[in-house]
């Protein structure tokens, strides 16, 4: 049966694939739209939530097809409402995803890949190396996972932010086919302008992104003023320098709503001095750029520190004064190992 080919998980089948499955099964097309409305809309966890179904349907799909969720082996509770969840997956890799309730909304960091191949010299993830990508399935089961997990009601305002595990351009397509089910109003829905990618700037995968007809934000993790500054601390430099990730960025097509975003991970005596700020806004001041500065979390393996909340003000205020918005960002969930960069497995919180 044309069914039985499928990967077995219908988490990450989009509408087409799901109406081509009912067909396979002998059903009428519309079945497959029945699919894709309790699997994303309704969220069901198992089959047996898709009442929508006639019984005989079900039970002639069930020894093939399931609705896995990647199995939330842990989490930690964070003094500030942050939760990191440890997930492991059917082939027994483990990824995170960190859930970060606030008043009026919530935040889901998510991962893209298992590990990470970019070597960036301050991130803990890239202590894992790279492993593999994340299926669209999977991308999806962290959002619906936690969202069970949490009682997070459909309806609730969320954010989806990938700034987890990996480098979300390296796994394009599986990150797209993901942002169109999860911003699909029929199917997950969430609104596609509180989706974002975040990326270390990876030239080709940028402008294939700005063709994408649902495309999520972009944000770039600049983290440097300079090209030998940023080769020291991510490699990836030295393949895409900065001058051609700035013309890249000035040939993006923002809509009307965005900025685009650039990260700015701030470390002691490496990239905080005036000189630097002068030369980000140099850099940034002919796009409609906004900054984050995000001070550098620690962990015991890495040689970075964290400048004084005056340096970080001060960095700032040069930015702001040149006219470009920028926002220190306090990463949530240090206490459990939550925070940017610091996801890597690590059992404890
Ligand atoms: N690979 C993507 C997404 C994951 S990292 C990217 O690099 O953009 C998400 C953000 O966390 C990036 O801006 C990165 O620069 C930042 N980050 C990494 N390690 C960090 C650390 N130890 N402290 C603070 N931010 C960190």
């Amino acid at each position: 049966m044309a069914g039985a080919e499928q990967s077995g998980n219908l988490l990450g089948l989009n509408l087409e694939e799901l109406e081509k499955l009912a067909e396979s099964f002998g059903e009428a097309r519309y079945r497959g739209r029945q699919l894709y409305h309790g699997i994303y809309a309704r969220r069901a966890g198992d089959l047996s939530g898709l009442t929508d179904l006639s019984g005989d349907f079900r039970a002639a799909i069930a020894p093939h097809q399931g609705i896995i969720y990647p199995q939330a082996e842990r989490h930690f509770c964070s003094r500030d409402g942050a939760v990191r969840y440890l997930f492991r997956l059917p082939d027994g890799k483990r990824v995170e995803t960190v859930y970060m309730p606030e008043e009026d909304r919530t935040t889901l960091c998510l991962s893209s890949q298992v590990g990470c191949a970019l070597d960036c010299k301050f991130c803990f993830t890239a202590l894992l190396g790279a492993r593999r990508n994340l299926t669209a399935g999977e991308i999806i089961g962290q959002v619906l996972a936690v969202c069970a997990g949490q009682s997070v009601p459909r309806g609730a305002r969320l954010n989806l932010v990938f700034m987890g595990m990996g480098e979300p351009l390296l796994n394009l397509p599986q990150v797209l086919k993901a942002v169109g089910i999860l911003a699909d109003p029929q199917g997950v829905g969430v609104t596609l302008r509180r989706i974002a990618v975040s990326t270390v700037g990876i030239l080709p995968r940028i402008e294939e992104l700005a063709l994408a007809p649902m495309r999520p934000k972009l944000a770039i993790s600049l983290n440097a003023s300079h090209d030998e500054q940023r080769s020291a601390l991510m490699p990836i430099n030295k393949k895409y320098p900065l001058a051609d990730l700035l013309r890249v960025c000035r040939a993006y097509p923002l809509r009307s709503w965005e900025h685009l975003m650039f990260e700015y991970v701030m470390l002691e005596g490496f990239n905080d001095a005036d000189d630097d700020a002068r030369r980000v806004a140099d850099l940034l001041g002919d796009l409609c750029a906004r900054v984050n500065l995000i001070p550098y979390n620690s962990g015991s393996q890495l040689p970075f520190r964290a400048p004084p909340f005056e340096r970080i003000v001060a960095f700032q205020k040069i930015l702001v004064d040149r006219r470009i918005p920028t926002f220190i960002r306090i990463s949530r969930g240090q206490d459990i190992s939550a925070a940017c960069g610091q996801l890597s497995l690590v059992e404890s919180g």
